[in-house]
């Protein structure tokens, strides 16, 4: 008898949720005797191609569902004896253009998520494992794990088509949640990143509301679990358990994502956000009263159908005062069922163009202006990902990320090295013109097209050159 080991790729867009259930996926194949092919495997086994494809979509934008096609055709092209499988957002609004693509072989929306697996095993002849497997054992490769506590939505943003995707809010059992935390930790996790669609929804389908607030409390207690951030929230959703609670959490990464949209009351509305740009400013203010050196990050969407000149500056001056430590530009596309994808006027193309480009000069400008404040300080990072080396000098680099999601390059040697999954007290000395910060004294440019390094065109900055105290290593997974 010969035993076949399956090997699959996996592959996921948009949101960190995708990545989490790419990764339980994972998780599950790996225990089912599977082998998950990384990047360089997969694009380097012509031999030995994989023999299932998952790829799970994004619909969030019209360039979402772009690129899930662009990715499901490149594996159907890469591995072309392979079980092609598609889920995520698109396969759910969907299936029908994706099943007309020639090689795909299911599609399997969010709402059959649970039955995604079980047609794989039949498919391919899996023996089902025994015992529940939790969300990516798989990511031991990573250096923060994904937890995914929550699904769902039901704001029905008039521009979202999530609520028809993802369904109504739905909360993971807090037990259940710890557990896998622990388990992270155990394997040498020293971060996780707590994911949703609409994370300030958890425990509210329990009619629990302060579920989110007890659960930080809890993951504070975990031993060897050194931070623990959120990956998104909406401004609506910082109620007032969670308030009181946030300056008690020690472990809570001082880092929020908090929607924006739009700094115009009038767009607001028309998106039916049900909060005012002064309301978010607010909330901002109290967090940064009650959160040292806290980061505040967000979303924009420009060219909302109807978007006045006048409105479209409203933006521009309000995320110019916020200081925002990044902000993520989406050029509005009109989602099939949604309330704004029959709003009229459309904006033109030219015109997203051009309120896309002034917003993002002054989205540069506060973010430079966010990070000078931490020159001279000493900022907590984890180290990820691989060494690089500077184009002039040859010298060895690694980057991370602090504590408030700023990414930092520190060098790295033979003698002194810096270890990816362990978190180095750093000085910061200076920012360079990728907005990266660096306790490097030398003018290098970092060279890799390993790194997504925010480009941010022609800024020049250098605050100069500090003195460089060491990292510290103050937390291992080793
Ligand atoms: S809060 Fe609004 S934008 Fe966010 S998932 Fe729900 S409907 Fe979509």
């Amino acid at each position: 008898m010969t035993f076949h080991q399956h090997r699959a790729v996996i592959r996921s867009l948009g949101c960190k949720v995708n990545q989490c259930d790419a990764e339980a996926t994972a998780s599950e194949l790996r225990a089912a005797g599977c082998v998950i092919l990384d990047d360089s495997d997969a694009t380097s086994l012509d031999e030995s191609p994989a023999d299932l494809c998952i790829v799970y979509t994004c619909s969030v934008t019209a360039e979402g569902d772009r690129k899930s096609r662009q990715m499901i055709r490149h594996l159907i092209r890469e591995h072309p004896n392979a079980l092609m499988v598609v889920a995520g957002c698109y396969a759910e609004v969907r299936p029908d253009d994706l099943r007309t693509i020639d090689g795909v072989d299911m599609v399997v929306g969010t709402s059959d998520a649970a039955q995604l697996l079980p047609q794989i095993y039949a498919a391919l002849d899996i023996m089902e494992p025994d015992g529940e497997k939790s969300c990516s054992e798989d990511s031991c490769r990573r250096t923060r794990a994904f937890v995914k506590i929550q699904d769902g939505c039901d704001q029905f943003c008039s521009y979202c088509q999530i609520p028809l995707t993802r369904g109504t809010p739905h909360s993971r059992d807090t037990g259940t949640i710890l557990k896998e935390v622990r388990g992270f930790v155990e394997h040498g996790h020293l971060e996780v990143v707590l994911c949703g669609i609409r994370l300030g929804a958890f425990g509210m389908d329990r009619g629990d509301p302060n579920a989110l607030a007890e659960l930080l409390r809890q993951l504070d207690t975990i031993e060897g679990l050194v931070r623990y951030r959120l990956s998104s929230i909406e401004p609506n959703d910082f109620g007032e358990p969670l308030l009181k609670a946030l300056p008690e959490l020690k472990k809570l990464a001082p880092h929020f994502h908090i929607p924006l949209q739009s700094g115009s009351d009038t767009v607001l509305q028309r998106m039916n956000r049900r909060y005012t740009a002064q309301d978010y400013q607010s909330l901002i203010k109290r967090l940064q009263s009650l959160i040292p050196n806290l980061a505040v990050s967000t979303d924009v969407l420009v060219g909302f159908p109807g978007e006045t000149e006048e409105e479209a500056r409203e933006t521009e001056v309000f995320v110019e005062k916020m200081l925002f430590s990044k902000v993520h530009l989406f050029p509005f596309s009109p989602r099939p069922g949604t309330v704004a994808a029959d709003l009229k006027p459309r904006i033109s193309a030219a015109d997203v163009r051009c309120r896309k480009r002034r917003l993002e000069g002054v989205t540069l400008a506060g973010a430079i202006q966010f990070r000078k404040r931490f020159v001279g300080s000493t900022l907590q990072v984890l180290i990820e990902g691989k060494e690089l080396v500077a184009s002039e000098t040859g010298k060895m680099f690694r980057t991370g990320f602090s504590e408030n999601y700023l990414r930092v390059a520190i060098p790295t040697s033979c003698e002194q090295p810096l270890r990816a999954g362990e978190v180095y007290d750093t000085v910061i000395e200076r920012l360079d013109r990728n907005m990266l910060l660096k306790t490097q004294t030398s003018e290098d440019v970092l060279s890799s097209s390993e790194e997504r390094f925010e480009k941010v065109g022609t800024a020049q900055e250098s605050t100069g050159a500090g003195l460089l105290i060491g990292n510290v290593p103050i937390a291992s997974n080793r």
